[in-house]
């Protein structure tokens, strides 16, 4: 039977060698989960939120429960933008598109995402970053930045960071010349240098 339980730890206590699970006023101290699978006890960071926590934990229970469970690779979303480009747009694409992919990643997904663990990024997150961004980005800028986290969230599956691709279902912006937004930046760049997807 597969059973598992929310717990706060500090992750400074533990290296202090205090107890990480009692109380204390470290911003470190955060919710993770706990959980076994066959003899195996699990526990797992997550973050400040406890809904976050109760979600993955249902999640994982889920899973267990199902035998779909595998584990993921942890890692932020900031370090895995800097492997993606490292070991995937350095080798695939022309040095053009290796720039706007390496601004579009530290200026508008770093600053939204960078600090999340990739495995809590989903639909809704990247839904609101949308529904920001194109208050002052043209649809096709919006598009292409939509384009590329298919492209990395596709690989993360790939390469054993996620189970589902968060990006998927997400629409393009239908770009239709009803009023002129405000450009601050020139996106001119954007245009289609980033590569089609397919979730395979
Ligand atoms: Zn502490």
């Amino acid at each position: 039977m597969a059973r598992g339980c929310i717990v706060k730890r500090c992750k400074v206590c533990r290296r202090e060698k205090r107890n990480q699970f009692e109380f204390c006023n470290h911003p470190e101290r955060v919710y993770g989960i706990f959980y076994r699978v066959g003899k195996k006890s699990i526990f797992r960071t997550i973050g400040p939120n406890k809904k976050d926590a109760e979600s993955a934990l249902e999640e994982t229970m889920r899973q267990v429960k199902q035998g779909t469970y595998s584990e993921l690779k942890e890692i932020l979303f900031e370090e895995f933008a800097q492997k993606w480009i490292n070991d995937y747009a350095t080798v695939n694409v022309k040095p053009s598109t290796l720039r706007n992919y390496r601004d579009a990643i530290r200026c508008h997904f770093n600053p939204a995402f960078g600090k999340m663990a990739l495995s809590m990024i989903h639909e809704p997150d990247i839904r609101a970053f949308i529904a920001k961004t194109i208050k002052n980005r043209k649809p096709k800028t919006v598009n292409n930045f939509t384009v590329m986290l298919k492209t990395m969230f596709k690989h993360a599956k790939r390469w054993g960071y996620l189970r589902e691709n968060p990006a998927w279902d997400i629409e393009h912006i239908r770009d239709e010349p009803k009023e002129q937004p405000d450009e601050t930046e020139d996106s001119s760049n954007y245009k289609s240098t980033l590569p089609s997807v397919s979730d395979d």
